[in-house]
């Protein structure tokens, strides 16, 4: 079965992210437990669980198909010593805040080298601090995003990401997903339907659909393996429409969130309603 949703604000309480996606005919969504713009962040209050598990069974919402991003502002790759403790007690903390909601994933972009330690250390030190992560908490999958690759930022290439698993100790909590967009800005070509199979067979060697635990659903507004992560409404972009439907038609793509991040939340509901056309 296909799960698709967008990635809604939780403006008001996380709770009412359930709600912002039942009215766009989701069943599944993407949110943020915090401030994304922001270190800290008051604890979840018992009423606001309570408000968010009451949410998911009223709309009929399966936890498993939540996908909580972390901050913007969390680096864990960081290559100064001080700022890269404070990404990962950032990092802890999210992932605690998932593991209260009751959520099993927490979606990251692995982190930047800003040009000052070299791409292998820097992939250790986002390996060293998952572990770390994982270790600390005990339910929740660090799930690992692809990037465009735009600055510094690591994971724009499917190696960056086999690496960092390959640094995980507990292989059961890490995961991968993978953004349309970012991953066509990256250079995987995903224009028609040989290009996307090229590209997901790659994905297959290098990574594996065993750790895919999400998919970013983004058009791009930026042009090929141009680096630039700038996401467009579905089929208004330089991808097009043909990978939506091979990605809906492909079973290997069942059963994980699959999320809109596209750039007009006034569609999304439309934009959901094509994409389950597709699977016909
Ligand atoms: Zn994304
Ligand atoms: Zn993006």
């Amino acid at each position: 079965m296909k799960y698709i949703g967008a990635h809604v604000s939780a403006s008001g309480g996380v709770h009412n992210a359930i709600e912002r996606a039942h009215e766009i005919n989701a069943n599944a969504l993407a949110l943020f437990t915090k401030n994304q713009r922001q270190w800290q962040a008051p604890p979840l209050s018992k009423e606001i669980i309570e408000a968010f598990n009451a949410n998911c069974i009223k709309y009929a919402i399966d936890k498993t198909k939540i996908l909580p991003h972390d901050s913007y502002l969390i680096n864990l790759g960081h290559p100064n010593h001080e700022s890269l403790v404070k990404s990962r007690n950032a990092f802890i903390d999210e992932m605690q805040r998932a593991d209260l909601l009751g959520l099993s994933l927490l979606n990251f972009h692995p982190g930047s080298h800003l040009n000052e330690i070299t791409v292998d250390e820097c992939l250790t030190r986002i390996s060293d601090s998952i572990n770390m992560a994982l270790d600390a908490t005990s339910n929740v999958i660090a799930v690992i995003e692809n990037t465009a690759g735009q600055g510094s930022n690591l994971g724009y290439k499917f190696e960056h990401l086999a690496q960092i698993i390959e640094g995980v100790n507990d292989k059961s909590r890490v995961g991968v997903c993978i953004d349309t967009c970012h991953a066509f800005a990256a250079g995987y070509d995903l224009r028609t339907h040989d290009d996307c199979k090229k590209t997901f067979e790659q994905f297959e060697k290098i990574v594996g659909f065993n750790y895919l635990k999400g998919m970013h659903l983004n058009d791009a507004k930026s042009t090929f393996a141009s680096r630039v992560d700038r996401h467009h409404s579905l089929g208004q972009g330089n991808i097009g429409e043909d990978v939506f439907k091979f990605i809906m038609q492909n079973p290997a793509f069942d059963d994980i969130p699959l999320i809109l991040e596209t750039i007009n939340p006034d569609i999304w509901k439309e934009e959901i309603q094509w994409l389950r056309s597709l699977m016909d």
